[in-house]
């Protein structure tokens, strides 16, 4: 059996240590409040909100649930973002995605304050990754990515890491982060997608394979080399009838044949997702800090 890495473990980790910034921050006055804005009443979002505002609470940060209705407007969720931009108990903005269709997402990230932008989408700080700019925010899965691989005691230095998927919030921001000059980057990155020739080979080379393509399964056997570290970030809904909700959650990841030849993988759920609602609160904290 290979060595399963432990997403709720790992986060727990960070928990501790985000406990104890946080007491030094509130020793100093500030208590890092998050906004969390969902507008309209998409089930799945509406869940995660849940969780962001429940961690929120045991963590003893500030919480701000706006819940808007799916006619809100533009002008009207623009009007929102400026309030909570000009409000100083506010370190971090979040409007959940996706939007109703009438909503103009990219704008939306526009207009937060780069400094509130803790999702890391805002223009601003993917330049600050591109440009090794620590004072930026880097999107959530990907740094808590990151995280998993350098607590699990994976070597990313030199390693070829081969990401699957090339989005904004997963595979783009990923390979930036661990190509970075430093000693938590210095990895070599190769990135498919759809259209790439000869997948299964370039996959197969990798010594660290990351899949964020949200297509259950598809990472089989054939395309691992022996003893690589797997990283699963899909979620993916696959009916069951055998279960009470009708359906469970699967990754991008056939984990039972891969983990026969991976040298450590992550299970989903328990994986990545976790270290993603870890790592927003971290990216929280960091906002709260560097307000000062
Ligand atoms: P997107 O749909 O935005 O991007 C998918 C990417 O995968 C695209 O680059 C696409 O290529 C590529 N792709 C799709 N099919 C294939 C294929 N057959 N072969 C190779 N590449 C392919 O997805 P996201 O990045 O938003 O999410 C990916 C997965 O990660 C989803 O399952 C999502 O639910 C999950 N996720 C999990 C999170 C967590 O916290 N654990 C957080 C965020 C996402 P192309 O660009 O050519 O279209």
């Amino acid at each position: 059996m290979p060595n399963l890495i432990d997403g709720r473990a790992i986060a727990e980790k960070v928990y501790v240590d985000l406990r104890r910034e946080i007491a030094e921050l509130k020793a100093q006055g500030i208590t890092p409040g998050l906004a969390v804005v969902l507008v309209g009443d998409d089930p799945a979002s509406r869940a995660y909100v849940r969780s962001k505002d429940k961690m929120c609470r045991e963590l003893g940060l500030h919480s701000l649930k706006l819940e808007l209705p799916a006619s809100t407007t533009q002008t009207e969720l623009l009007n929102r973002v400026e309030q909570l931009n000009a409000d100083a108990s506010i370190h971090g903005i979040l409007v959940q995605s996706p939007p109703p269709v009438h909503i103009d997402e990219a704008a939306i990230v526009r207009a937060l304050d780069p400094r509130k932008d803790v999702d890391g989408f805002h223009p601003e700080n993917v330049a600050k990754l591109v440009l090794e700019d620590a004072t930026g925010f880097v999107p959530c899965t990907p740094l808590g990515v990151q995280r998993l691989l350098i607590e699990s005691s994976v070597n990313i230095n030199g390693a070829h890491v081969v990401v699957l998927g090339r989005s904004m919030i997963v595979g783009k921001p990923l390979a930036l982060l661990l190509m970075q000059k430093n000693a938590e980057g210095n990895a070599t990155v190769t990135v498919v997608h759809s259209r790439s020739r000869d997948l299964v080979e370039i996959t197969r080379s990798a010594d660290i394979i990351i899949a964020a393509i949200g297509r259950a399964g598809f990472v089989k056997i054939d395309h691992v080399r022996q003893d690589a570290v797997v990283i699963d970030v899909g979620i993916n809904r696959v009916d069951d009838a055998a279960t009470e909700r009708g359906y469970r959650l699967v990754g991008d990841v056939a984990f039972d044949e891969v983990s026969k030849k991976a040298s450590a993988i992550t299970p989903v759920p328990g994986g990545v997702g976790p270290m993603t609602i870890a790592m927003l609160m971290s990216n929280t904290v960091k906002a709260a800090r560097q307000s000062l």
